[in-house]
């Protein structure tokens, strides 16, 4: 039932800068924040408020930051019963340091730290769930091996495997035919082109559809304010426009898309439905500072859709 997130926690400390710095400059920013974020936290958070029974698989450290995640959890309505806490590496709570700039773009900096330690037995203690979930949805801030089985696992289920290919980073090809849904931006997709010998420049139509067609995979990409085009394997392409919003701060817009997509589709909304919802949900989010607390309530959403 609902969504599974098996990804990372990140504490963002979050600066707002007037310009990017140059190379050894020291450049007075005019704003500090400190939240919980990451990917996967960030997703989950999405999910949860866009109606979906939300499970987390993740790791923390044994520290503040990993207590504060805890209870954010609790008051989202996210399951946590297989978040573990690190304690034999050591390893602290993953830590991102997002720079914002006056047109709301970003520059981010991460250190994973226990994100690290995930591995096949953490995935393992949570197969059920993963099993009994109606969507799998994971990013790239933990090792691929979490990732590989935990794919494994739902797809030998039925359970409906996203995957969020972000930051980007070569992955085993055994993965693709686990893969119902690939969820890249353009810069991510150009990548994963250029890293397949399918060319990473040119219109990016042309590459979301060679790439859906060579892996055999349903590709939804998403553009920034120009919103997302979705490509199936035989080629169909289908693109939907971003609604006009003021952006504020864009950290975290494809995480509020992806968490929105899969909660509707836990909820068994079509794709051509939930695509709408989570490009609405993802403007929405824009409009407001922060990242993991940024993603906006169903009824929000449904007051811009109408
Ligand atoms: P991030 O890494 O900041 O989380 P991303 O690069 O993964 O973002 P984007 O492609 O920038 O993801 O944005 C995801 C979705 O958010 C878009 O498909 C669109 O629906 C929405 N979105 C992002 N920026 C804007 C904007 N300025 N105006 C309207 N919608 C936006």
């Amino acid at each position: 039932m609902g969504v599974i997130v098996v990804g990372s926690f990140m504490y963002d400390l979050m600066v707002e800068a007037p310009r990017r710095p140059e190379l050894g400059e020291t450049l007075r920013g005019t704003a500090f924040r400190r939240s919980v974020g990451g990917k996967g936290f960030n997703q989950a958070v999405a999910s949860a408020r866009a109606g979906a029974r939300t499970e987390m698989v993740g790791m923390l450290g044994e520290d503040p930051f990993g207590a504060e995640f805890r209870s954010v959890m609790d008051a989202e309505g996210i399951i946590s019963e297989h978040v573990t806490s690190c304690v034999e590496g050591h390893s602290g709570t993953g830590v991102g340091m997002p720079v914002v700039y006056p047109d709301g773009n970003n520059s981010i900096i991460i250190i994973p730290r226990a994100n690290e330690e995930m591995g096949v037995p953490e995935i393992e203690d949570a197969a059920e769930s993963i099993e009994n979930a109606d969507v799998l949805l994971m990013q790239l801030e933990i090792p691929n091996d979490a990732v590989l089985r935990a794919a494994e696992i739902g797809h030998r289920a039925g359970t409906k495997v996203v995957l969020n290919p972000a930051p980007f980073r070569d992955l085993p090809p055994r993965i693709w035919a686990l893969v119902d849904l690939f969820t890249p931006n353009e810069g991510e997709l150009r990548a994963f082109c250029r890293s397949l010998g399918l060319g990473g420049e040119g219109p990016i139509d042309d590459l979301a559809k060679a790439f859906a067609g060579r892996l055999d995979v349903e590709v939804v990409v998403t553009l920034g304010d120009a919103g997302l085009l979705r490509v199936k394997p035989a080629g169909a392409v289908e693109h939907i426009r971003g609604h006009r919003v003021h952006a504020v701060d864009t950290v975290g817009a494809g995480d509020t898309f992806c968490g929105a997509l899969c909660a509707q589709l836990a909820q068994g909304i079509d794709l051509s439905q939930a695509l709408e919802f989570a490009n609405a949900a993802a403007a929405l989010s824009v409009t407001r500072a922060g990242s993991g607390t940024s993603s906006p309530s169903v009824e929000d959403v449904q007051s811009i859709l109408i």
